[in-house]
């Protein structure tokens, strides 16, 4: 991790005020109750380390999509409780900030506690990137702290423009994931599988154009796969049996051809699952992709054969990046081969004979219903900055930190 600076390369933090720009955006039920604390409770460790090192820490976040600052259904205070609860520590709420009150309050800190600010994003300067914004946020503080890798992908005042304003680093879990990421892409060890999955092509494009160049074989499944198959002349994929996009056809002929110069092998579907209706339970079959009956059932799944494929060529590579479901993975028995698969990568990670890094979006729920979770190498929380990332896009909040 020599390229970025990391909390290592910040020097002695005893007595000095640390703000720590976390990632507190957590799911609530109506009741502001939080349905799952895994983002605080990952967040703790840099908390602990930080405060471990004599420093006050000042934790700042963004939560939810406000519209302006009388919104209180994306107040921070309502994770006060499961804070306190998973750090083993006092957290004291500021009700902002900026200004005044976190002046204050920052002054009057005690060692054993930690002060948690109001939602960043009560201010539209945060999401402008405003610099004087962020002179207002680092105003009390002597060191800045990023570890919200999920929002790097956004050039905010608190991921860019207040980083380069103080002594600055990765937090322990921007510096993991950076790691992991890396070694899913950037430097991995070949051959390189990729997995691509979920809906629909045109969602993907970057990310399939990226690919072709770096993997050294490309899974692609999903209804997204449905493009791909009916550009490859497979018959009867329609527009009511299929996510097809018929719009996408030359691109996704274009890709397989682009692939093909780059030496990157396209796995797609030899055999698909297609069921009566869309439902869980819904009676289906599964058929060859070269016959696909006339006016077919949809095609829900990808079948036996196709796993098989996938699990054989995983076994020759050394690293495997994953973004997407394999099929409707919410509904039995239609999460089969999600499940197959993300077996097979899990047992292949266990035995030390892969890298598996995955993310994005619905693959976290695909690859828990899978029950893989703790046995990839890493899977990434964070959305949009997993793909970006994937995509070959150098992210703002990352970038920001190079040495
Ligand atoms: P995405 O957000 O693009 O990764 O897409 C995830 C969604 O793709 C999930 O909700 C899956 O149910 C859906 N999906 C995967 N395979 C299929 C398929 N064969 N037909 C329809 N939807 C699918």
């Amino acid at each position: 991790m020599s390229e970025y600076k990391t909390i290592d390369d910040l020097g002695d933090l005893n007595g000095k005020v640390v703000m720590l720009r976390a990632d507190l955006n957590v799911p609530m039920n109506d009741k502001f109750e939080v349905t799952n604390t895994a983002r605080i409770d990952r967040m703790v460790p840099t908390i602990k380390e930080l405060m471990s090192k004599g420093a006050k820490v000042v934790v700042t976040s963004h939560l939810g999509r406000p519209e302006g600052k009388g919104d209180m259904a994306n107040s921070l205070t309502h994770i006060v409780k499961d804070l306190e609860k998973s750090l083993g520590k006092r957290v004291v709420f500021v009700d902002d900030c900026i200004g005044p009150h976190v002046e204050q309050a920052i002054k009057h800190m005690k060692s054993d506690e930690i002060l948690l600010l109001e939602n960043l994003r009560f201010y539209k300067e945060e999401k402008k990137g405003d610099e004087n914004f962020a002179q207002e946020l680092v105003k009390n503080v002597d060191i800045y702290v990023s570890d919200a890798f999920s929002t790097a992908h956004r050039d905010h005042a608190s991921m860019v423009a207040a980083v380069k304003l103080r002594p600055s680093a990765f937090g322990r879990l921007m510096e993991e994931e950076v790691n992991a990421l890396s070694k899913g892409l950037n430097n991995p060890e070949r051959p390189l599988m990729a997995v691509v999955g979920g809906s629909k092509v045109s969602t993907k494009l970057d990310l399939l154009n990226n690919l072709i160049k770096k993997v050294d074989k490309l899974v692609i499944s999903g209804g997204m796969a449905h493009t791909f198959m009916s550009a490859s002349g497979i018959k009867n994929i329609t527009e009511k049996n299929s996510l097809v996009q018929t719009d996408m056809l030359d691109t996704a002929a274009e890709i397989m051809k682009a692939a093909k110069s780059n030496h990157c092998e396209i796995i797609l579907p030899k055999d698909v699952v297609i069921a009566e209706e869309f439902k869980p339970n819904a009676k289906h079959e599964t058929v060859d992709v070269n016959h696909i009956p006339d006016n077919s059932w949809s095609l829900l799944d990808v079948g036996a054969k196709t796993i098989a494929a996938i699990n054989a060529a995983m076994d020759d590579c050394k690293t495997l990046v994953w973004n997407g479901p394999l099929g409707v993975f919410e509904m039995k028995p239609f999460d089969t081969a999600t499940n197959a698969v993300a077996a097979h990568a899990a047992e292949l990670t266990m035995e030390g004979k892969i890298i598996s890094v995955a993310g994005g979006g619905d693959t976290v729920s695909a690859l828990a219903n899978a029950g893989v979770e703790s046995k990839f190498s890493y899977i990434s929380t964070a959305g949009g900055a997993f793909l970006e990332w994937m995509e070959g896009k150098e992210l703002p909040g990352v970038a920001v930190l190079k040495k």
